[in-house]
């Protein structure tokens, strides 16, 4: 049997995401952001989604979710966090 290692994008790459492009299932607090000394986003999510930029802002894309929950238990101030609705979001693929 032969084992293959695989990267976390790669493993990432297998999921299957439809995108809801008119309503965002989660929505963060940009003023909350903004005092945010901690920002545990920027750790704790596994795709990797909570980004800073340059003047340290936090930049975020729902578009790779993989509805974790974990920023929901993390942040206290996210202004929404619900599953996204009907027929969209992640489909696990596993390889
Ligand atoms: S629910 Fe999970 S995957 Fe989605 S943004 Fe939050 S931490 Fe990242």
């Amino acid at each position: 049997m032969t084992v293959q290692k695989q990267g976390t994008d790669e493993l990432l790459g297998l999921d299957k995401f439809t995108v809801d492009e008119e309503n965002a299932h989660i929505v963060l607090d940009k003023t909350a952001c903004a005092v945010c000394n901690d920002k545990p986003c920027l750790v704790v999510c596994p795709a990797g989604l909570y980004k800073l930029n340059d003047k340290g802002e936090i930049l975020f894309d729902y578009a790779g979710c993989l509805e974790c929950g974990t920023c929901r238990i993390m942040c206290h101030q996210l202004k929404q966090w619900k599953y996204p609705t009907g027929t969209f979001g992640v489909s696990f693929r596993f390889g």
